[in-house]
């Protein structure tokens, strides 16, 4: 392939890169996308939860033949310390409705459904190939790229870069800074197979309703990071992330961390009797608003994990993916049309109609919550998980001590702890960061 030219070349067929070359084969562009894995998803054999939304402004109709594992009907989110938990969960008939929110997906084979609709659109797709740089003119315009398959550049008016948290291509382009270790977590996860019928009657489910448990606490030993649990139709999801300097400053393994949260005895009656049979480990960007990196240039624009798109309080990494390759698509689809150079000041466009969406409205307003987290950690994720654990043991046990002396040993319990000041200033960190 010497020369040849596309409109356009994606770079990575992840969600991002899926959603911006179905959208620009579809709006009629050449498109080629290249992907360094045997197939798209064949480097994210996880489990995970697609939020229908995002994916229906893409393909309306993908309920029809994607596959799905169960849809969401209820939400567990989970405070833990070493032997309990407590725990705020919301159920909702309303969640079984025609068109599900959410669903329980595995990646691998979606990302594969995902790619067979990129193929039917139009798009070219080379796997097996890595993008090793992007080729510039003598201006500094990215103009192409260059692969590990052969020395010759292959062409295009505008190259997406979808390649996920690592973004290679573009911190060896110079278009980037590495990612930060505080910004990013190292997650791992398994996938435990048991019958449907079983992870029904244990999860009290019927047919394909799916539950999502989100847990935070001592489980991450003093680490900023969360565990959680999804049921699929026939696995359960598990496993656990925290921020990579964490691990780097800590004796803990990420295996020995998923190991102790699988034993803790809130979960291991959940997997009791399955199978594991898959174990992935996996980087997400945690950095928020503030680790976003320059998002376009001449000839180029990032989207997904690469430009750092995840949603950590909510958990949202996919439908971030897929609606900025969306928009990026759309806005050089337009450009395309006009016959307008895509140049920065062009594609910047991309960046103002990100700005109106709800990725940056919700990065904007959590942009502080990394730091307050990372800088709070043995609080967020140690003391308090057990105030409270101790407060509700307190509470709930039955022994004679009358209900006013357990709400004062209670209260006791958390001035001794944090002072009175400690929880003021605590509880006025977490308002602002909120915002
Ligand atoms: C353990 C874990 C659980 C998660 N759970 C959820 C969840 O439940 N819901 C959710 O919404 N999000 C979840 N996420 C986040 C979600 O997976 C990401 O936000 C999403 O995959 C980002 O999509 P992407 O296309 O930007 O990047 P990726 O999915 O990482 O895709 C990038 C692709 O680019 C390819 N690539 C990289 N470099 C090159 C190169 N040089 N040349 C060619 N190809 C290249 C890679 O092989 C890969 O296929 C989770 C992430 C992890 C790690």
């Amino acid at each position: 392939m010497s020369e040849q030219q596309f409109d356009v070349i994606v770079v990575g067929a992840g969600p991002s890169g899926n959603a911006a070359a179905y959208t620009m084969a579809k709006g009629g562009l050449s498109v080629l996308q290249i992907e360094r894995g045997e197939y798209s998803g064949s480097k994210n054999v996880q489990g995970a939860i697609l939020y229908a939304d995002a994916l229906e402004q893409i393909i309306p109709d993908f309920r029809d033949d994607a596959p799905l594992e169960r849809h969401v009907i209820e939400q567990r989110m989970w405070t833990m310390d070493d032997k309990s938990h407590t725990g705020m969960h919301y159920r909702s008939d309303d969640f079984n409705e025609e068109r599900p929110n959410r669903y329980t997906i595995l990646r691998a084979q979606f990302d594969k459904w995902f790619s067979a609709k990129v193929r039917e659109a139009g798009a070219t797709l080379l796997c097996e190939t890595t993008v090793t740089e992007l080729v510039k003119d003598f201006h500094g315009k990215v103009i192409g790229v260059r692969t590990d398959r052969s020395g010759n550049p292959i062409m295009a008016n505008v190259v997406i870069l979808a390649e996920g948290v690592n973004g290679l291509v573009g911190q060896r382009s110079g278009l980037r800074d590495e990612v930060a270790p505080d910004s990013v977590a190292l997650a791992v996860k398994e996938m435990h197979f048991l019958p449907r019928e079983v992870i029904e009657a244990r999860f009290n489910l019927t047919g394909n309703e799916g539950v999502v448990i989100e847990a935070m606490g001592t489980i991450t030993k003093g680490m900023t990071g969360t565990g959680f649990l999804y049921t699929n139709e026939e696995s359960i999801s598990v496993g656990i992330g925290c921020i990579v300097s964490d691990f780097a400053a800590s004796e803990v393994t990420p295996y020995g961390l998923l190991e102790a949260f699988k034993n803790h005895p809130s979960i291991k009656p959940l997997l009791v009797g399955s199978e594991c049979k898959e174990y992935a480990a996996h980087l997400i960007p945690e950095g928020g608003y503030k680790a976003i990196p320059q998002l376009c240039g001449e000839g180029w624009i990032v989207v997904g994990d690469a430009g750092q798109f995840v949603n950590a309080v909510h958990r949202e990494g996919s439908n971030l993916a897929m609606t900025t390759g969306r928009v990026a698509a759309e806005t050089v689809i337009a450009l395309t049309r006009k016959r307008e150079p895509m140049s920065a000041a062009n594609l910047a466009e991309y960046v103002r109609r990100l700005e109106e969406s709800f990725v940056m409205k919700d990065l904007k307003k959590y942009k502080g919550i990394p730091a307050l987290l990372h800088n709070n950690k043995l609080n967020f994720f140690g003391l308090y998980p057990k105030l409270i654990s101790q407060a509700m043991q307190t509470w709930f046990r039955v022994d004679g001590v009358d209900k006013k002396s357990k709400e004062k040993e209670i209260f006791k319990a958390f001035r001794e702890a944090r002072t009175i000041w400690g929880m003021i200033g605590d509880a006025f960190r977490v308002v602002r960061a909120w915002r």
